[in-house]
């Protein structure tokens, strides 16, 4: 029997999803790095230059970090595009749009010296001329606000929905039953802003949360666009009775009745 699996034999992919760039990423970032995990950090560029902070509805000021702060605290995470000034989109116009995503996307690949793939909307308004622009830009992928409450990775790239809100009362039932499924390439994908967990008093739960996480010796920690570009390589091969064909430029790993075993790049594994 031949399963999927992810890379280095894991059965599961475990992610978190962070948007803003507020001074409690700090914390946060320290947190994910005690437990080894990995974070998505979905960034407004031109307000980390202008706009330091703002007062949340609860009434707690937040602050977003500056520029000067992120360059090192981001190491080993994904930085993705959250556009340039977190506009809600549904005003604007197609050439806005894309001002606002290509603007933000140059900045941070000038600031981290990295290509930036990933895009997370913001707020809620998500429509097919965005998606397009998305594309348009570049971009591998585009989060969504909504969440899919599955362990199953989206098939749609751009419609990419996190599996849960971190402030979500289910987060801990639904952790414990991704520790316990089954399923082919299972994925979790914990989302939010971090000063949520400040305003909700929530840090001890989603320290919880890592600590389980982490002591999963079937789990690997992966930023987004590492799970995405890993899929978009696994959605590539070629399995018949006779063979495996990796068709991608990436290692693929399966369980070959009960062996776990990496094809390589382009290579065709003999069953
Ligand atoms: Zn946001």
């Amino acid at each position: 029997m031949i399963r999927k699996l992810y890379p280095y034999g894991k059965k599961k992919a475990f992610n978190v999803t962070y948007d803003d760039g507020v001074l409690q990423d700090i914390r946060f970032v320290e947190l994910l790095n005690q437990y080894q995990l990995k974070g998505t950090f979905n960034l407004n560029s031109l307000l980390m230059e202008t706009e330091f902070e703002w007062t949340h509805e609860s009434g707690c000021v937040v602050k977003r970090l500056k520029i000067d702060d992120i360059q090192s605290l981001y190491t080993g995470h994904e930085i993705a595009s959250h556009t340039l000034t977190h506009p809600y989109m549904d005003s604007l116009t197609k050439e806005e749009i894309l001002y606002e995503l290509s603007k933000d996307k140059a900045n941070l690949e000038r600031i981290f010296g990295k290509e930036v793939k990933g895009f997370a909307v913001p707020f809620d308004y998500y429509s097919e001329l965005i998606e397009k622009c998305v594309k348009e830009c570049g971009f591998e992928y585009a989060r969504i606000s909504e969440e899919s409450y599955s362990f199953s990775p989206e098939n749609d790239f751009y419609k990419w929905r996190a599996t849960i809100f971190h402030c979500d009362g289910k987060l801990e039932d639904l952790v414990q039953q991704f520790v316990e499924t089954d399923e082919e390439l299972a994925m979790f994908q914990i989302v939010g802003h971090t000063y949520d967990l400040d305003i909700e008093n929530k840090w001890n739960i989603i320290e919880n949360v890592f600590e389980v996480i982490s002591e999963q010796n079937d789990m690997l920690p992966m930023t987004t666009i590492e799970i995405i570009a890993y899929l978009k390589a696994m959605n590539k091969v070629e399995i018949t009775n006779e063979y495996i064909q990796n068709n991608s430029e990436k290692s693929l790993w399966f369980s070959i009745d009960n062996v776990i075993c990496e094809v390589k790049a382009n290579e065709k594994y003999i069953l």
